[in-house]
């Protein structure tokens, strides 16, 4: 069935544009296969972790690959937020979750909580990607996603064009601890699709921390260069 749909409507790797075979889920072989890995995971002090130097502290940090201006795996983050690729976020999730296992630093995770999306971004898209990814990672971690512990204040323009700075105090603005009672004590992973400046997993994170007790790591997708 899968081949006859393929002739349909053929199913198109987001990063080089090719038709999917039958046996090839969401990115090719070949692009998979050639995926900028960070290996974050595997160090301490890695890049992802020194964004956050000196403003919040998280446990670890961590993200599956790398991408820049100009890299064609862009496109994985972008079908997965604009074009309704939610399977590219299970997929890629899947794969972020095992390397965070593996690594044997992400053992005491308690729960995984995604950042939030204001409604109506939801209510446009249907979901919200990074609780596409953050269901994916949970899996892996056997480990449950917690729903409402962090809630968005108001609409927050889109950050896409804002400068680091007042995407920084746009983000700060956003985000407040919903339920402090649920992560109390608690070793939390956040997960985002994307780590540009760190200012949104930043106010995120800020915001779960001031429960008693709770600790914070964070990972993502991807990793801006
Ligand atoms: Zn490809």
């Amino acid at each position: 069935m899968r081949d006859l749909a393929d002739l349909i409507l053929p199913r198109v790797c987001p990063v080089c544009r090719e038709n999917l075979s039958g046996v090839e889920r969401e990115i090719c072989l070949d692009c998979l296969s050639s995926l900028p890995y960070t290996y974050f995971w595997s160090y301490k002090n890695n890049p992802a972790e020194e964004l956050f130097w000196g403003k919040v502290y998280f446990q670890r940090a961590s993200s599956l690959f790398f991408y820049g201006d100009d890299s064609p795996y862009r496109h994985l983050v972008h079908e997965l937020k604009y074009n309704g690729r939610s399977g590219i976020g299970t997929l890629l999730g899947s794969m972020l979750g095992r390397r965070l296992k593996d690594s044997g630093y992400y053992n005491d995770i308690d729960f995984v909580v995604s950042v939030p999306v204001h409604p109506f971004k939801y209510w446009m898209r249907g979901y919200n990607q990074a609780t596409i990814i953050a269901k994916a990672v949970a899996g892996e971690l056997n480990v449950n996603v917690i729903k409402g512990a962090l809630s968005k204040r108001a609409f927050a323009s889109s950050q896409t064009k804002m400068d680091p700075e007042n995407r920084w105090k746009n983000a700060v603005e956003s985000f407040s601890l919903a339920s402090a009672s649920k992560v109390e004590g608690k070793h939390i992973l956040l997960i985002d699709d994307v780590l540009t400046t760190g200012a949104t997993l930043e106010a995120c994170g800020s915001a779960l921390l001031c429960a008693d007790g709770c600790r914070v790591s964070v990972a993502t997708l991807a990793f801006v260069e």
